[in-house]
């Protein structure tokens, strides 16, 4: 049996390296802590979940869902934007339901690129911003994040060629891996590079609602012609405690969202009703106060993180959103891989190099805050132990 030359191109899923080496220190009594994935530990909130319940017990939600979603889904996604964003959106052609972020981004490249097209992508950044294209038998062009420039791309920097060759640009802030949020401005500037060269912007908002500090995470839609040349993901994943339920929505651009449509009802029958009518429910106002709190342990968890390693002499900045601290390796080590196998070999820390995002990534290391407080202190007593 031979996998596809499109499937040979991608290079081994980080995560499953990742978890394989755990799985394998594990199996021989080791009590490892993992800080490597990015997957909230705490329940979906309850209200949620008892709206998914009531779905769930009403057999109108049995049958196959509609690719457009339902319209209590997408009237709660509209008024959810409006409250939150500012943003006035038209429930009818500007909102669409998706089967989680992952499933809209890596189908966003089905539908717009072609052999010899190219998608400009955050390096580092989200891996299917990268396996996307390549699957799709195109090419991602990496955007290299520097610290110097407050982790946004230079836009003037990207070469002529892939320009004329792009069709895509995957942006996403709060940013993953690094923490970064967007500077004023940015968004502007953005819009204008993708009129000038005929892109389609799909911003992935996915921890737009986990911030601290006061911090509120904007969306691109609310910036002035960003509907005319952009799309914007919203998922329930990260905000909501909901990352096994798939729940996530594409907003924006009509023409854009019909495109993935038309794509979607060749490859998947839609979002389970039942799930999307909790979605529904996780976007009342009432839940805000439980995303608030939720916020408030990570803002604690974050500053245990960032304490330890300020104690370990690593230069860390502690970011305003997303589930992430991004730090530089100690310079003794030459990768950040080499750095991250003595970490978990010397005091059972599973966390992600850089590298792993992309090679701009490299000289980084990724710390989840998606881990137990008892254990997450265990974790940074290691790592303090342990010294840069
Ligand atoms: C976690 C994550 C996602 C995944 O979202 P799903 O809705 O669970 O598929 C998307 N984008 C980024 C940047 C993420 O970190």
């Amino acid at each position: 049996m031979r996998p596809s030359k499109r499937l040979e191109r991608i290079p081994p899923y980080l995560f499953a390296e990742l978890e394989r080496k755990v799985a394998a220190k594990r199996a021989t009594g080791v009590d490892v802590i993992s800080l490597g994935i990015g997957d909230p530990d705490r329940p979906t909130y309850e209200p949620v979940v008892a709206a998914a319940q009531r779905a769930v017990a009403d057999p109108a939600t049995h049958r196959y869902p509609s690719n457009r979603g339902r319209g209590e889904f997408r009237r709660a996604v509209a008024a959810f934007y409006a409250r939150r964003f500012g943003v006035e959106l038209d429930c009818d052609h500007e909102i669409i339901p998706a089967i989680g972020a992952k499933e809209c981004i890596f189908n966003m490249n089905l539908a717009f690129l072609d052999p010899g097209n190219v998608a400009l992508a955050t390096d580092p950044g989200y891996p299917v911003y990268t396996a996307g294209p390549l699957l799709a038998g195109a090419e991602p062009h990496g955007m290299a994040l520097e610290p110097e420039r407050g982790f946004i791309p230079d836009l003037d920097a990207i070469p002529g060629d892939a320009r004329q060759r792009a069709r895509l640009m995957f942006l996403n802030y709060p940013n993953n891996p690094t923490g970064a949020v967007v500077p004023d401005g940015f968004f502007a500037d953005v819009i204008d590079f993708a009129r000038a060269n005929d892109i389609l912007v799909v911003h992935d908002n996915a921890y737009s609602e986990t911030t601290y500090d006061g911090y509120r995470a904007p969306s691109f839609l609310a910036e002035d012609g960003a509907r005319d040349v952009g799309v914007e993901l919203f998922s329930l994943s990260k905000g909501y405690n909901m990352t096994g339920w798939r729940c996530a929505a594409l907003v924006g651009n009509a023409e854009a969202i019909e495109t993935y449509w038309r794509l979607k009802t060749n490859v998947d029958s839609g979002l389970f009703d039942a799930v999307q009518l909790a979605g529904a429910a996780a976007l009342a106002p009432e839940v805000d106060l439980l995303v608030a709190a939720q916020n408030a342990i990570y803002a604690r968890r974050r500053d245990l993180v960032c304490d330890a390693l300020r104690a370990a002499g690593v230069d860390v900045t502690p970011p305003r959103g997303t589930i992430y601290v991004w730090a530089p390796i100690p310079a003794r080590f030459a990768t950040a891989a080499e750095y991250c196998e003595h970490v978990l070999e010397q005091a059972a820390v599973a966390i992600s190099p850089g590298g792993a995002y992309g090679p701009s990534g490299e000289g980084y290391f990724r710390i989840s805050l998606t881990t137990p407080d008892d254990r997450l202190v265990e974790a940074v007593e290691r790592l303090r132990t342990l010294g840069g």
